[in-house]
């Protein structure tokens, strides 16, 4: 930056400066005279981490940069760094002029001599700090409102909406921990769907997928809030029952299959499709059970459901 000459010999108006509007302006202008005016190249970094100071764009303009690539755009009239003069942290360091640029540049020391004389400067002051802790604020409800999306959006199944392998990798063991802590029983249903490769061959990979996603439907509409049913892989879905007993486990599985059964596929044009029908395996946590060898025992009871022929339930 070259210093271009002093605020009192510059063209600018004290009144156009947003930190003065409603202050006293002619102590304020006394005070400012001295002040120095430089100019910033194109693309020239502003910042002095040394020196906490006020920075006031009197033409062009600033970009503050925040950190996770969004910045902000200070335009004439309107100023930067009064946190940093406030608390004595430099935090300029992301601030660079985004055309050639005239700033007024007032140390720290002035700038409390100025809040010392002036109750309309300090009141500007507060404003503007109460705006950016605003906003600030708002960024980070907004990041976070994100993060869940996306978060939400790696534990879910895309087509069917149902939980995914990620979700039950993560979950499972703790449930099946909780249900060993705390002696309270835990089940679980496997459910493949019947003849699949069948209805994909017969009418096609998109009202596959839509056979698919109606199965989901019946699970999600049938359960109670605090069970959870996860997309398996493919064609095939879990179910899992936290306090919950086998016998009433297995009630749970045979209400599915009837459910499954009646369910209707549509395709576009809103034609019933053939109905689709699932085999069932239920199984409850045993003790010392780890949820590797549950599941293994649901899916050996869906064996058997298919090998006795398919639309039914079988329990370990
Ligand atoms: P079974 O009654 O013994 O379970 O017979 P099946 O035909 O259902 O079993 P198989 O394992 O032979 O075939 C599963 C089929 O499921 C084959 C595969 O293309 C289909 N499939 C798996 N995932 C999807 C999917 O996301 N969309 C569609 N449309 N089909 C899928
Ligand atoms: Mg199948
Ligand atoms: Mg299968």
């Amino acid at each position: 930056m070259k210093p271009l000459s002093t605020f009192a010999a510059s063209p600018y108006d004290i009144a156009d400066l947003h930190l003065f509007r409603d202050a006293d302006m002619t102590s304020a202008s006394a005070l400012l005279a001295d002040c120095p005016v430089m100019v910033a190249a194109a693309g020239e970094l502003v910042s002095d981490p040394a020196q906490p100071r006020l920075v006031i764009v009197l033409r062009g303009a600033l970009a503050d940069a925040t950190g996770d690539g969004a910045t902000t755009k200070i335009l004439p009239g309107e100023s930067c760094g009064e946190q940093s003069v406030l608390d004595g942290e430099s935090d300029l360091s992301g601030l660079k002029a985004l055309e050639e640029s005239e700033l007024l540049l007032i140390e720290a020391d002035l700038v409390w001599r100025l809040i010392d004389e002036s109750d309309g400067v300090a009141r500007n002051l507060l404003r503007l700090l109460s705006f950016r802790i605003r906003a600030a604020n708002m960024q980070l409800r907004r990041r976070q409102k994100l993060g869940e999306f996306y978060r939400q959006l790696s534990m879910n199944d895309g087509l069917t909406g149902l939980y995914n392998r990620a979700w039950l990798n993560d979950v499972l063991p703790r449930l099946v921990a909780t249900a060993h802590g705390t002696r309270v029983p835990l089940s679980l249903i496997m459910l493949d769907i019947d003849h699949f490769k069948r209805f994909n061959d017969q009418h096609g990979h998109l009202l596959g997928d839509e056979a698919l996603r109606t199965a989901a439907q019946v699970l999600a509409h049938a359960l109670r809030p605090s069970d959870f049913a996860v997309r398996y892989g493919g064609e095939e879905l879990m179910v899992i029952l936290p306090a919950t007993s086998g016998p009433v486990a297995a009630g749970v599985a045979e209400r599915l299959c009837e459910r499954m059964r009646e369910a209707v596929v549509f395709d576009d044009m809103r034609l019933p499709l053939p109905h689709v029908t699932a085999s069932f395996g239920v199984a409850s946590l045993a003790e010392g059970q780890d949820e590797q060898s549950l599941i293994a025992a649901a899916d050996a009871a869906l064996y058997r459901a298919k090998e006795a022929g398919r639309n039914r339930v079988e329990v370990a």
